[in-house]
Order: C-alpha cells, then sequence, then structure tokens
C-alpha cells in the first residue's frame, strides 16, 4: 500500500492567513495535493503570548531557538498588547473562499487562539462552547456555511471542548497529539466525536533540537511514512507558509516522488466512520512533548473498540 499523509495546516495568525495561507496554496497546487485548513479567524492576540516567556518553563528557549521575532514578525508580537488585537476572518474575508474553492478542507482552529491555547481548562463549558460558537458564526458569515471539522489550538483538549462538539454536531475533531484515530475518553465518558490525532512532531518543535536542521525534519518525516498507518503531519501558515516555505515545498516533492497518497482529514474521518465499531477508545492524558513548551493533550493507551 502507498505511504499516506495529511497535511494538516494551522493558522493561528493574521500574518498566517494573510501572508501564509497565498503561499501555501500556490505549494500545494504545484504538488496537486489537497489539505486541511484550520483557521482561527477571531482576534490575533499574539502578542499576549509573550507572557508564555514568564508562565511556562521552556518557552523563552524555543522563543529563541526557533528565531520566533523573524517568523511572527514584531507587529504580530504586539497585538492584543500594545496594538489592538485585528479580527483575522473579517480583514481577509477572501482568503476563507480561496481555501475552499480550490478543494482544501477548511475548518476551525478555536476563536481567539491565544485564550484557547492558554486557558482552554479554566472555560467553563459554556466558555468553550462560546469559543466555538464564534468561531463558527465568523466561519459561517465568510463563507455561507458552517465549518464541519476543529482542530483546538495548542492540542489543548477537555471534557468540556469535547462535549460541545458533540452538541454542535461536528463528526471529528483533531485535538490531540498520538498515533491512530480513536474516540477519546475522559473518566467513564467516552467521547462520540471522533479523533484524528497529529501523530508527527513540527517543524518548531525540532528545529535546532540536538541540531536538528529541515533536511533532516524531512527525512525524519518520510521515514515515518514507511509504516503502514497513515500519518498526519500539522505545519503552520506562519512558519512553512513563512520563512521555511522552500523546505516545505522540498518534502512535498520528496513524498510525491514516494508515491505518497496525500488526503484531507474530513475524507478519512468519513471513511472510519462508517465502521465506528472497529475504532479503539483512549484516554486523554496531559503530556510534554520534545522541543514544546507546556503540554498538550496526548493520546492514552489503546483500549476496548468503542460502544458504538
Ligand atoms: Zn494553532
Amino acid at each position: 500500500m502507498a505511504p499516506r499523509l495529511a497535511i494538516k495546516i494551522d493558522v493561528d495568525t493574521l500574518e498566517g492567513y494573510f501572508q501564509g495561507v497565498p503561499v501555501l496554496l500556490t505549494i500545494l497546487a504545484d504538488y496537486d495535493i489537497k489539505a486541511s485548513f484550520f483557521l482561527a479567524l477571531g482576534p490575533d492576540n499574539s502578542g499576549k503570548a509573550i507572557f508564555r516567556v514568564f508562565r511556562q518553563q521552556g518557552f523563552l528557549a524555543k522563543m529563541l531557538r526557533t528565531r520566533a521575532p523573524a517568523i511572527y514578525g514584531l507587529k504580530t508580537m504586539m497585538y492584543g498588547t500594545l496594538l489592538k488585537a485585528p479580527l483575522i476572518g473579517a480583514a481577509a474575508p477572501g482568503i476563507l473562499p480561496a481555501i475552499a474553492t480550490r478543494g482544501h478542507e477548511a475548518g476551525l482552529h478555536g476563536y481567539d487562539h491565544v485564550r484557547w491555547h492558554d486557558h482552554l481548562f479554566d472555560l467553563t463549558r459554556e466558555g468553550v462552547d462560546r469559543e466555538i460558537g464564534l468561531a463558527q458564526e465568523a466561519f459561517t458569515a465568510i463563507l455561507g456555511r458552517p465549518a464541519r471539522s476543529f482542530a483546538a489550538p495548542g492540542w489543548q483538549c477537555s471534557r468540556e471542548s469535547r462535549e460541545a462538539l458533540a452538541a454542535r454536531g461536528f463528526p471529528y475533531g483533531s485535538d490531540t497529539r498520538g498515533r491512530t484515530p480513536y474516540f477519546p475518553r475522559f473518566g467513564a465518558k467516552v467521547s462520540p466525536v471522533l479523533e484524528i490525532p497529529t501523530t508527527l512532531p513540527t517543524l518548531d518543535e525540532l528545529l535546532g533540537l540536538n541540531g536538528c536542521r529541515p533536511r533532516d525534519f524531512t527525512r525524519l518525516v518520510l521515514k515515518r511514512l514507511e509504516g503502514s498507518s497513515p500519518q498526519v503531519l500539522t505545519v503552520h501558515a506562519e512558519i512553512e507558509g513563512g520563512p521555511f516555505r522552500r523546505e516545505f515545498a522540498d518534502l512535498l516533492h520528496q513524498g510525491r516522488q514516494m508515491g505518497v497518497e496525500f488526503f484531507r482529514l474530513a475524507d478519512w474521518a468519513g471513511e472510519l466512520l462508517l465502521n465506528p465499531q472497529d475504532l479503539p477508545v483512549s484516554g486523554v492524558e496531559s503530556v510534554r512533548l520534545p522541543g514544546r513548551a507546556g503540554r498538550v493533550s496526548g493520546q492514552g493507551p489503546l483500549e476496548a473498540p468503542s460502544p458504538w
């Protein structure tokens, strides 16, 4: 069987939306690849993320290693602090339709990326639902239809966030880091919303870690594709659509040469949900990843297939 890879693209900031997405659309068209975009269309509060420096161990080192000011630009780093946070979707309403008309999947990546990333576990069920509702409103206002998929900012996923996705009828989410698709369990309760986790490390995590260069990262990704299970790679509009665009194009080029089959997450979710009874359940754990500051939600050990 051909190796299979989904390209999941997170768009966190106005800069990523406005400048990174068009770059990525061109690269994807060059290789005739359909991808899954997840967009945060609410306020760009990236500047507030700077305060993670004081709260999270490892964040400053990571910022310096990935040269964040070069990636995000000084303006982005002041949004929500010295500069008023701009509304991403409203600032460039042509971008989202450009994604959809080219046959890519377009889903939600929260509303206020920084609020979700930093405060998800402080939000009530209503507070989480409000974030998803605002995201859905912004999306619908631009595209004229609601999104059918969701990817949590910063891989932060809670029982409340999955309940809100279920109540709003999302068939799947991509909220965690893990190995295979599963139904997430929180305590005794199993979420009916399928989870398709990101399976590979990200470029910004590994870059500079133990001397890792972009070409070492590409080699690692291609190596992982040699196994039998489909893989999910998360890229960022601000990074792979920014200073690392050539390296990203090279990864796709090499993937095409290897005969990799690229797929959209929504299509895979549709296939998997034909036989939900075959899919496993896993707990969701708070985990640390090499090269990433703070903790993320990760897939626990596989358990018996789900009750549906
Ligand atoms: Zn993000």
